[in-house]
């Protein structure tokens, strides 16, 4: 998932409004922030399909430090004690956390049961509902989950550039749901890590220079 995340920074942006609007963007996205890194490093696998652009086809072979339940949160629990620090706001901590949480639940929606609950030991157990096997079905839920968070829960005056924004990434990536395309643009799978931390960047900054 990419746009849907951020659906969650706007509910949290408005029942949070005095943590400064960073915090839930990159909160949401964290997960996906160190998921390339460790990638590219060589810590967590993947392997792409270069006949196929799907997501689908995707195989997240191992990531347990950047998207497990347990073993995530606990990381994470250190990355927003540091946010905390930076801002000096306990609750920007709480914010930081629900953030990151919800990207883990919300890509059980769209993973196949690739998603680990501890990310550690042999009795760990992988989860997901594989909704990306269904790309049109993935593709609208994603946008509709994105457009009503943003119309209920942003000022009204941001909702139509988060729109617009919104609709543009999600359209550069429709060709993973729907492989207009035969072949994977992706040749490695470092370009593929590379382009999902340049999507989240790109996301935050342009989120912020509208806020
Ligand atoms: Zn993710």
């Amino acid at each position: 998932m990419f746009i849907g995340h951020f659906a969650i920074a706007f509910l949290l942006m408005y029942f949070f409004p005095t943590v400064p609007y960073w915090v839930p963007l990159i909160g949401v996205s964290f997960p996906d922030l160190l998921w390339p890194i460790l990638i590219l490093i060589g810590v967590e696998k993947v392997s792409i399909k270069y006949e196929s652009p799907l997501q689908s086809d995707v195989n997240f072979l191992n990531y347990p430090y950047s998207h497990s339940l347990i073993l995530s949160s606990l990381i994470e629990i250190g990355i927003s004690i540091f946010v905390g620090i930076i801002t000096k706001m306990i609750l920007a901590v709480v914010v930081f956390l629900l953030a990151c949480t919800s990207h883990w639940i919300l890509d059980t929606l769209m993973h196949p049961k690739d998603l680990p609950i501890l990310g550690f030991g042999k009795r760990d157990k992988k989860i997901g509902l594989g909704l990306w096997q269904k790309g049109m079905v993935a593709f609208t839920f994603e946008y509709i989950f994105y457009a009503i968070f943003a119309i209920v829960f942003l000022k009204n005056i941001y909702v139509v550039s988060f729109l617009i924004l919104g609709s543009v990434f999600h359209l550069a990536n429709s060709n993973s749901f729907f492989g207009f395309t035969k072949k994977n643009p992706f040749r490695s799978k470092r370009t593929y890590a590379i382009f999902v931390l340049f999507g989240f960047c790109a996301f935050i900054f342009f989120s912020l220079r509208i806020l």
